[in-house]
């Protein structure tokens, strides 16, 4: 095989066997060059809800490149746009009112950081402190990376990171621990907001928290005039039981970021909502107030047209009965690991499901990492466990004998492990 020039995200080339190509998508598979189907067990990374090609978004986007490409967002509008903005709206917690564009999960925070800070400094009464959760993850930016969780990802960047205020992760038994650590950062008057991810903490290892915490999280906000930006790039679009996390809680976040399931997963895009109390701090006949952030490809037609065809499938398909159905799918068949002593916090949230497989030496770079995915990979499963941490976030397409065949897997790797030959 000849050698690739094409260097791959979070991959180790001097460690990782030569990679198969995939020819295509369907639904929850990827076929591979030589036909082999591949079930995609973590959804591309996050990003297909529906399924691999969902027919109405790919007519969508076949229709859009028959009149638009790529066109300016400042100076000019698109109906692509402003329909997605008004249904996102719609599909949004009550209260926010505004709709900012980007590519990105990374540079939807990065914005949603930027108004945070504007919003304050802006009102002639600058705070510059952020408060976030430990293991939480926010994107690879330099402004995201400061902001998620310190280790062998950002070591080498660490001089170029920003300062955050990090409350403990509110482990079962000692959520209190987390409120006081955020109404005494709150009590500095600095801290412009609380980024979060709402009831599930993704990339930091699946970690889970509930509803009741946010609320309250939202409550002390509140008190002490700072916002709340909840980071809804994996958690949106029914992931953990309803469209998004927030719901769970009731509460309206001051600024919800959403990407990856906003096309369906189909192409890149990424808003940022706020409510209109931001909006406003920014406009002003002072030009020095202006939100100054934007990239090239901000509000691409032809993603947002794939965008608007997902609400309009969240509208028209019973997608809330899909990920109802996927979410018992997912508890009955975790309910065999309950007791398993190979495994400790079997946990779910709504369609994703986790545990940790029982090591000795756990953690992100747990040798047991790779192993593991090159048993999944010989099974004709795409799963890639965080260190230890198996999950499975299928596209809510997933048949039950699909599932089946992962949750074998994870129960045959198990044993594997158990008996030293994995
Ligand atoms: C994936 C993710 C991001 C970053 O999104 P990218 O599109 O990869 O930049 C941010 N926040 C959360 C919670 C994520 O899961």
């Amino acid at each position: 095989m000849t050698r690739s020039p094409v260097w791959h995200p979070f991959t180790q080339h001097a460690l990782e066997p030569p990679m198969k190509r995939i020819a295509r998508t369907e639904g929850a598979y990827l076929v591979d060059e030589d036909g082999a189907a591949i079930l995609d067990a973590i959804s591309s990374w996050w990003v297909i809800t529906h399924g691999h090609r969902h027919p109405a978004i790919m007519a969508a986007i076949q229709e859009a490149c028959e009149a638009y490409d790529q066109i300016i967002f400042a100076e000019y509008t698109h109906e692509p746009a402003e329909e997605l903005a008004r249904g996102l709206i719609e599909f949004a917690p009550a209260g926010l009112s505004h709709v900012f564009y980007s590519d990105s999960g990374s540079t939807a925070v990065e914005v949603a950081l930027k108004m945070a800070l504007g919003f304050f400094h802006n009102a002639g009464r600058p705070r510059s402190r952020i408060a976030v959760m430990e293991h939480g993850y926010h994107g690879d930016t330099i402004g995201t990376m400061s902001t998620g969780e310190r280790g062998v990802f950002n070591a080498a960047y660490e001089p170029l990171l920003f300062e955050v205020d990090r409350l403990p992760f509110p482990e079962p038994g000692h959520e209190q621990a987390t409120l006081d650590a955020f109404e005494a950062a709150c009590r500095s008057g600095q801290v412009a907001a609380l980024l979060i991810e709402p009831l599930v903490l993704g990339a930091g290892g699946m970690k889970m928290y509930g509803a009741a915490l946010l609320r309250e999280l939202k409550r002390i906000a509140e008190r002490h005039g700072t916002l709340m930006i909840a980071d809804e790039v994996m958690t949106g679009w029914g992931r953990t039981g309803s469209l998004f996390a927030c719901e769970q809680a009731q509460i309206t976040p001051d600024i919800l970021c959403t990407s990856k399931g906003l096309t369906g997963g189909a192409l890149p895009l990424a808003a940022t909502l706020c409510t209109a109390e931001i909006f406003q701090a920014h406009r002003s006949s002072d030009r020095s107030k202006t939100f100054f952030h934007s990239s090239s490809y901000t509000a691409n037609p032809i993603a947002c047209a794939a965008a608007v065809a997902n609400l309009h499938v969240w509208r028209n398909e019973p997608v809330s009965d899909r990920v109802a159905a996927l979410s018992d799918l997912q508890r009955t068949r975790l309910a065999r690991f309950e007791a398993d002593p190979r495994f400790a916090n079997v946990r779910q949230a709504g369609t994703i499901a986790a545990l940790d497989l029982v090591v000795p030496r756990g953690g992100y770079l747990s040798e047991v990492g790779p192993r593991l995915r090159a048993h999944f990979r010989a099974r004709k499963l795409l799963i890639r466990p965080l260190g230890n941490v198996i999950y499975l976030m299928p596209p809510y397409c997933v048949t039950a004998a699909d599932l089946d065949r992962a949750y074998d897997a994870i129960d045959e790797a198990a044993g594997l492990v158990e008996k030293g030959q994995l």
